[in-house]
């Protein structure tokens, strides 16, 4: 009997006397980490977990979190993180939609759980219902082609969907990453991240756990206390907003000079950041992009030109081409099954012969490397006349004062849609400033006809900034406003 994720990524730390996961009050060793899955698989059990349910969770980032991962791959179930900053409203939309046998949640968790919806409880110390009596040593079998997570996607150009990923999906793209990025036993990942994405989960526990590389475990990214971790660590991923907030922390250059490897996904990377990250540490930031239906799809190399403001190029198995409007299209054995219960999206998206359009904009330069240009429902038709946002992002944030800048569409009574710029600064008069600062180097059509400052960019919990909610706050900006 086999169960593919289970056995290459969880199975092989359950005799290990060697640590799984580095907290602040000590280790934890892969067998501790085994015991206690098997008593989150019990109560799991318990509550009537069969192998092909959903188990949804809504609990801080502790140990016992990921155990519940490692126990609903153990039964063949299928686990389905959800944000911890979603409302109760939002969580019942995730239940009923993917109907789970259980939630496990917060003992503060305010919401009614729907009809057949059991729910379990785990507390920000590890603690609640979860944690079953007894312990469950069986392995479910499963298949390559089997779902092992249902993931739903961060919603910022729309509503969430559910993207089925199966063990295939999960193993295969971890196992290309330990290769492409050197990760063996000898390495130490500061986790910092959250654990109910794509990028905190997968890419970082399963590539970690599979190379038995140990984590240092962060409820929460703290610059300071990231920093204090380097010394003890080789590697790290993070968002491009932990670099940014790292830059200039106190003692960052010592600290990171042991260190092997910084990654940076999610988001864009600004190549100023990757080269103020280079200029104050010597290390050149490995960029990657990635999407929850595909998982990780290119990346910069281990040993080469990592190129500042690319992906990179594709990894090996994922085949990457630019379809109609220069999207990005993949297919490869990371590529998702579908969404949950919307085949008529799935069938707009995935097509037959196993491509995916993933609705990024791209480049491809001559020697493979991938650019990201925006996403192609960011891209703002007016007049007719096609713009991408990032360029004029960027020639808004070379201007002096400008933090950075996000450029929306918004609808026109004349043009249709006009370009509208989001500029996050100190000074209101940066706004007029920068407006008349980009008329030199950009088309006519593309110069932003009106800008606001504000103080911060929205961003969800991974940093990606919400452009929806930009959009819906200033939407009625030009028809209101127009003269
Ligand atoms: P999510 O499904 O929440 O992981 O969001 C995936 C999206 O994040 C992608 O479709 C891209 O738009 C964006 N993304 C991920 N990595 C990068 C990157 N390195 N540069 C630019 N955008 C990225």
């Amino acid at each position: 009997m086999t169960n593919p994720l289970h056995d290459a990524v969880f199975g092989p730390s359950a005799d290990r006397s060697t640590p799984l996961l580095l907290l602040a009050d000590g280790p934890m060793t892969g067998r501790a980490f085994t015991d206690l899955s098997q008593s989150v698989a019990a109560a799991l059990v318990q509550a009537g977990v069969r192998p092909g349910d959903r188990v949804a969770a809504q609990v801080a980032k502790t140990p016992a979190a990921l155990a519940l991962y490692a126990a609903a791959v153990r039964l063949g179930a299928v686990f389905l993180p959800l944000n911890t900053a979603y409302t109760a409203a939002e969580v019942d939309y995730f239940l009923r939609d993917a109907t789970p046998r259980v939630l496990v949640h917060d003992p503060r968790y305010q919401g009614r759980l729907p009809e057949g919806v059991a729910g379990l409880t785990l507390d920000p110390a590890g603690r609640g219902s979860a944690i079953g009596d007894g312990r469950c040593t069986e392995v479910a079998a499963r298949g390559n082609d089997d779902l092992a997570a249902l993931l739903y996607t961060s919603g910022t150009t729309g509503r969430s969907k559910g993207a089925m990923l199966t063990h295939g999906n999960l193993l295969s793209n971890a196992a290309v990453l330990v290769r492409e990025w050197g990760i063996t036993g000898d390495d130490v990942l500061i986790h910092a991240l959250p654990i109910f994405h794509t990028h905190g989960l997968f890419v970082a526990c399963n590539t970690c756990l599979l190379a038995g590389a140990p984590m240092i475990w962060q409820a929460a990214f703290d610059a300071a206390a990231v920093v204090a971790a380097m010394p003890r660590a080789t590697f790290m991923m993070g968002v491009p907003t932990f670099y940014t907030r790292l830059l200039g922390q106190p003692g960052l250059a010592d600290a990171a000079r042991g260190m092997r490897l910084f990654v940076s996904g999610s988001a864009p990377l600004l190549a100023e950041t990757h080269r103020a990250w280079e200029a104050e540490t010597g290390h050149r930031i490995l960029e990657r992009y990635g999407m929850t239906e595909t998982n990780m799809n290119t990346s910069n190399p281990l040993h080469g030109d990592r190129r500042p403001g690319t992906v990179g190029r594709p990894l090996p198995g994922v085949d990457l081409r630019l379809g109609a409007g220069d999207v990005i299209e993949v297919r490869g054995p990371n590529v998702f099954r579908g969404y949950w219960n919307l085949p008529d999206k799935t069938a707009e998206d995935l097509r037959p012969d196993g491509w995916f359009v993933t609705g990024d904009v791209g480049r491809i330069d001559a020697d493979g490397y991938v650019t990201i240009v925006g996403r192609s429902k960011d891209m703002i038709i007016t007049g007719g006349l096609n713009v991408y946002p990032v360029e004029v992002e960027a020639a808004l944030d070379a201007v002096p004062g400008v933090r950075e800048s996000a450029v929306i569409g918004l609808p026109h009574p004349d043009f249709g849609e006009a370009v509208f710029a989001v500029i996050a600064a100190d000074d209101p008069a940066v706004g007029p400033a920068a407006l008349a600062a980009v008329v030199t180097g950009l088309a006519r059509f593309k110069q932003p006809k009106a800008a606001v400052v504000v103080a911060e960019l929205p961003r969800n919990a991974m940093g990606k900034v919400q452009k929806a909610a930009l959009r819906a706050a200033y939407s009625g900006w030009f028809s209101d406003n127009s003269a």
